[in-house]
């Protein structure tokens, strides 16, 4: 029975989700989080933020028995629905069926349900705690509580989860450094919701579709793609949806540097999204209370300090939101990490080692695909090359499965490692280039030779799916 004690800075949705797997495992596990137990003030002041949860997420609440307890408390949605500027839309499907669907979850309901789970399965949280500083040679830590009151702590092995901000980060990066590097992507996004139909006015109802409970289709991920910028959409199981607005932060093309307030902000969307803003009917009052967020991408050459501490999801490697992948790596760590350290309880600096070995090519390939990912969705989504490759694509999924698959499935709906995902997805489309190189037509291309080029060109897919 492992039974080396386990320090956790953050319970946020890694920290959570680790500690109940290590609990599971037999760890004695502490988890110091900074904000205040949600489930007794609520979440991030009551606003609905949702986020995409895929199979790889999936997957690790699976392990950890807590699927189908968060499914129950999510939307499916099927594929992009993309509303141009002229006011049409499409469905873009993700996958193939149902099987391959992703699911829109509170990040709060999530947050909070993982914690019920840690809690039962024997974790100890210590709310109102923050991490101030680490001295990993006298392996301590000073914490902090909300009035600011300061005490310190003894501490076995520590385990950084606080986040893209991680102060265990910048206590490890100051006893040794951990070769940082943080790339801003110079554009920000702000957060606005969409009430349920009901609180609609009768005639933006009847304009957006008639929905009875969603006022717009409820099992989709809704995006404006505008070139340089977009607005994606989530829905909530109550009915409402979070929108998203991404825009670069400054520049004279739009950007939050020229869209500073309510009033500039109105005017532009009804130029640039002019069917989505009468759906916002609390536009003025959530453009000017809610913050601009910012989006970096985290790169680090060490992720431990040899077996005293370690850092995973966001802490270690957090990346931009555009593939929708940002907890569901965090939640694939936690189980590597789990299983790891439950092989070899004692041997701390081995597991962190290979932990790291086996995870970092992994997050640097989400890393890179997810900001592809933000080009494929404010602008190619609506581009006719684009949709060629999708159709040429899907054609080539049905006639030869064991030889192509879309890398944006096989990111989400598979658990083939991400880097390979990466890998594979860059000789596919060179050989979809190809293909559509003299035939932009997809219905001139021969596809039993396109069949025999992806067959005689790349090995076949390995088993998608384990477990
Ligand atoms: C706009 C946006 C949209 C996103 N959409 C998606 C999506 O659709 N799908 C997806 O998979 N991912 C998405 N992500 C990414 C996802 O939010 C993160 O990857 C995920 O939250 C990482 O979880 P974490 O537990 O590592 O960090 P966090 O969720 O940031 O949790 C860190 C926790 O540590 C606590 N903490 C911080 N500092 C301290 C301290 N000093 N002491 C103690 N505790 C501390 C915090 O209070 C928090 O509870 C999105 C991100 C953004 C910004």
């Amino acid at each position: 029975m492992a039974q080396q004690p386990i320090t956790l800075i953050g319970g946020g949705l890694v920290g959570a989700l680790l500690a109940q797997q290590l609990a599971q495992r037999g760890f004695a596990v502490e988890v110091y989080e900074k904000r205040p137990d949600p489930r007794l003030t609520g979440f991030l002041g009551g606003r609905s933020i949702n986020l995409a949860l895929a199979e790889r997420g999936l997957q690790a609440l699976r392990t950890a028995g807590l699927a189908d307890d968060v499914l129950q408390r999510a939307v499916m949605m099927r594929g992009r629905m993309v509303h141009a500027l002229d006011g049409n839309s499409g469905l873009q499907r993700y996958g193939v069926d149902d099987s391959e669907v992703i699911w829109s979850v509170s990040r709060g309901a999530l947050n909070m349900l993982l914690l019920d789970a840690a809690e039962a399965a024997g974790v100890q949280f210590h709310f109102g705690q923050s991490l101030v500083s680490a001295d990993f040679d006298a392996q301590r830590i000073r914490l902090a509580d909300a009035s600011g009151v300061e005490r310190d702590s003894p501490v076995g092995m520590l385990i950084g989860a606080d986040g893209a901000g991680s102060a265990v980060r910048a206590a490890m990066n100051a006893h040794s450094p951990l070769g940082e590097r943080i790339e801003s992507l110079g554009h920000g996004y702000k957060e606005l919701e969409i009430p349920p139909a009901g609180e609609l006015p009768d005639a933006v109802r009847q304009s957006s579709g008639g929905h009875d409970q969603f006022a717009l289709e409820p099992h989709a991920l809704h995006i404006w793609p505008r070139g340089g910028y977009m607005c994606i959409a989530l829905p909530n199981t109550e009915g409402s949806f979070t929108v998203t607005l991404f825009l670069p932060a400054q520049g004279t093309a739009p950007s939050f540097a020229t869209v500073p307030d309510a009033t500039a902000a109105a005017a532009f969307f009804s130029e640039q999204f002019p069917g989505l803003l009468p759906l916002i009917p609390r536009f003025n009052e959530d453009f000017d209370s809610h913050p601009v967020g910012t989006l970096s991408t985290l790169y680090l050459e060490r992720w431990h300090l040899d077996g005293r501490a370690l850092l995973i999801g966001d802490a270690a490697h957090a990346i931009v939101p555009f593939h929708g992948q940002g907890m569901n790596c965090g939640f694939e760590d936690t189980v590597v990490l789990a299983n790891l350290l439950a092989a070899a309880p004692n041997d701390s600096a081995e597991v962190f080692a290979e932990f790291q070995r086996v995870r970092q090519p992994n997050a640097n390939a989400i890393a890179a695909m997810a900001l592809e990912n933000y080009v494929e969705m404010r602008d190619s989504v609506a581009d006719p090359h684009y949709l060629a490759k999708r159709e040429l694509g899907a054609l080539l999924a049905t006639r030869a499965p064991e030889h192509y698959m879309a890398r944006y499935r096989l990111v989400t709906f598979s658990h083939v490692p991400y880097a390979y995902a990466l890998e594979r997805g860059r000789a596919q489309d060179a050989l979809l280039e190809q293909l559509l190189r003299n035939t932009p037509q997809v219905a001139n291309i021969d596809l039993d030779a396109a069949v025999s080029l992806f067959q005689s060109s790349l090995p076949p897919l390995p088993p998608l799916r384990h477990g």
